[in-house]
């Protein structure tokens, strides 16, 4: 199989065929994809014209503490609000989420500012539960390689943002797209997240170039998270400019209103001093890059 890579140049964001006549493969051989695929997280739009801001904390703690987080990632410029429920931490003795109560808190902390909001399913028997509060179902990398997650999220009528795993090639990343997509749902957004390589020195190797790769032969938004890829704050905001640069979608970031008592993945959150600098430093790129931010 080949991925015929002209598909950016023969699919225009300014001519937009309607679903009904756009291919649905990102994978397929042969003639070209007529069409960039917008996928609309509620009012959202991601792969138009405009970068989408994902923000929020690794994982939803309290109502307290994630309706402050959705009121600090709004207020200065987020799209939608993130946060995990269900988390797939590397030691089972960490803490593991709150559940489906977390995704009620979730939900009505985005409800408070008007915000859609993103959380991982890490397994199909999730699905149900959470459909009627989530706007977007996110897969973790951990689980790209779940197809019978991925097949069952087909069937559903939400949104999917799908991790990279972090051993994936950019062939094993997009087949994993697929098989949500021919189950009927093509509102798919791909993340790249970090892939694991020699270097030690940044939590994971964020691979910028399979990201614009991968946004090169299929027709899907592609956006990227710092936050996993680096395990380092102080490296987010200069990663973040670098994907609007690179002319990707969007971009995912962990922030929480207080790292240091965060529960999960605490050493990687922004502060909000620093996603306030980074928003900022996003707005000015967007506008000499002529891509909406808000
Ligand atoms: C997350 O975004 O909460 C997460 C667990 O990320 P990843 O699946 O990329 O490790
Ligand atoms: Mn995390």
């Amino acid at each position: 199989m080949s991925f015929a890579n002209t598909h950016t140049e023969k699919a225009p964001r300014s001519n937009i065929s309607p679903a009904s006549e756009r291919r649905t493969s990102p994978t397929t051989e042969g003639p070209e994809i007529l069409a960039r695929t917008r996928v609309h997280i509620r009012d959202i739009e991601v792969g138009g014209k405009g970068f989408v801001v994902i923000a929020g904390p690794c994982a939803i703690e309290s109502a307290p503490q994630i309706r402050e987080a959705a009121s600090l990632v709004s207020a200065h410029g987020a799209h939608i609000l993130r946060g995990g429920a269900f988390k797939a931490r590397t030691s089972p003795y960490t803490f593991q989420g709150l559940g489906l109560d977390g995704v009620r808190l979730m939900r009505d902390a985005a409800d408070a500012q008007g915000m859609p909001m993103i959380t991982e399913v890490l397994s199909e028997r999730d699905i149900e539960g959470m459909v009627e509060f989530v706007d977007a179902f996110q897969v973790g990398s951990r689980n790209m390689d779940n197809t019978s997650l991925l097949k069952e999220l087909g069937q559903t009528n939400k949104p999917v943002l799908l991790k990279r795993g972090f051993a994936a090639t950019i062939k094993e990343w997009l087949l994993a797209a697929e098989y949500i997509i021919v189950g009927g749902n093509n509102q798919v957004v791909l993340c790249e997240r970090g892939i694991r390589t020699f270097s030690n020195e940044t939590r994971f190797t964020l691979d910028l170039a399979g990201a614009v790769l991968a946004r090169q032969q299929t027709h899907l938004p592609v956006i990227v998270d710092p936050s996993h890829a680096t395990g380092n704050p102080a490296l987010i905001p200069a990663l973040a400019a670098a994907t609007m640069a690179a002319g990707l979608d969007g971009l995912m970031v962990e922030v929480h209103p207080d790292p240091t008592v965060a529960l999960s993945d605490a050493d990687q959150a922004l502060s909000p001093e620093l996603y306030r600098g980074m928003m900022e430093q996003l707005h000015l790129l967007a506008s000499v890059m002529g891509r909406p931010l808000s």
